[in-house]
């Protein structure tokens, strides 16, 4: 796979490092953002050519949401990706970079999605896959994870505990740990959405569910990359939308202590430490956006309401669709701007509505 000069850069004390797989700074181990050492002709940046299944190029259509009808809604079907969700993107692109450090394996953990993505680029990439998940994700994301050839370590606790053990794996079998959460090849993956959405026409607002942040991270640096392109003139408002029993990105936003977690459907966004948790803050702040949370009730509730419009996404996917009505009545969204929400993830991989 061709490889794009680039190289990493610690978001704490800027120290530079060589592109690789590392996960943390040696000097002081704040997370890495990949630099480019020049600006490109035209293009925008990707460190490395992603092995191709099929992700990107999602459609985007209208849609008239009845909570929220002053809206000009536009829906990006992110959901079509090829393992069923927006991770594909980043997990392209997380896979071609261990593939082109010579890794044969990588060990990984995940709520179900990425690594259902991450064993699927595996696969595509001949490489073996060690996905550890919580032992209560649904069942249809680990089957899909065991189908495509990826080795399924279950792990009983929190989604920290699932990190430890795979870290803990990592080290004892000498496999690499890509942890798509703090690598910053994943969310440098999510960029390629900025650009189409930004070629469909830029909308004023994007509304989307955060957990790790690498969407709203990805989409940010992709902003930022047009803007410095001259390819837009402005970067959309991003609001951040998570549930109110796990909401740590909301919690600090408004400088608040996060209540305890507690259990939710939207078991995509279920993180309590999101270690990018500066990142996504400045994304949000720097965007104009904010970040809200929604209540399980309204999360099912706006799940059911786009069912039955037709579209069967999972509970993640309606959280920020159960934040429009708010948003509006808190005058952060006009009536007649355009406002985009990413479908996340397919409903078929999640329980089914009640
Ligand atoms: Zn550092």
């Amino acid at each position: 796979m061709p490889v794009v000069r680039h190289h990493l850069r610690c978001l704490d004390c800027q120290n530079e490092a060589s592109a690789s797989l590392e996960l943390s700074c040696a000097e002081c181990g704040g997370l890495f953002e990949i630099e480019y050492p020049r600006l490109p002709e035209g293009g925008m940046r990707i460190p490395l050519t992603a092995l191709p299944l099929g992700q990107g190029g999602t459609p985007t259509i209208s849609f008239d949401w009845p909570d929220a009808r002053r809206l000009r809604l536009e829906l990006k079907l992110e959901h079509l990706s090829p393992t069923g969700s927006f991770k594909d993107r980043g997990a392209a692109m997380l896979v071609s970079a261990a593939w082109s450090a010579g890794s044969s394996a990588f060990v990984e953990d995940s709520s179900g999605n990425a690594g259902a993505s991450l064993a699927a680029y595996a696969a595509a990439a001949r490489m073996s896959a060690e996905i550890f998940v919580p032992a209560d994700a649904p069942q249809a994301k680990q089957a899909q994870i065991t189908a495509v050839g990826g080795n399924i370590h279950a792990v009983d606790g929190d989604r920290e505990a699932v990190a430890d053990a795979a870290e803990q794996y990592s080290r004892r079998q000498g496999i690499p740990y890509l942890s798509h959460n703090r690598s910053p090849y994943f969310s440098e993956g999510m960029k390629q959405a900025a650009e189409e959405i930004a070629e469909h026409g830029l909308p004023d607002a994007i509304v989307l569910p955060v957990g790790n942040g690498s969407l709203l991270i990805g989409l940010y640096r992709g902003f930022r990359e047009l803007i410095q392109l001259d390819r837009i003139e402005r970067m959309p408002r991003l609001y951040a939308i998570q549930s109110m029993n796990i909401s740590p990105v909301a919690a600090a936003f408004r400088n608040h202590e996060p209540g305890d977690p507690q259990p939710t459907i939207a078991d995509g966004i279920a993180v309590s430490k999101p270690p990018r948790l500066a990142q996504m803050l400045e994304a949000v702040r720097e965007s104009g956006g904010t970040a809200s949370v929604v209540s399980e009730i309204e999360i099912e509730s706006a799940r059911r309401t786009i069912a039955q419009r037709g579209l069967y996404v999972e509970p993640t996917s309606a959280v920020p669709l159960a934040a429009l009505k708010r948003l509006q009545e808190r005058n952060l969204i006009a009536d007649d701007e355009r406002v985009l929400v990413p479908l996340t993830g397919s409903g078929l991989k999640s329980p089914p509505i009640r």
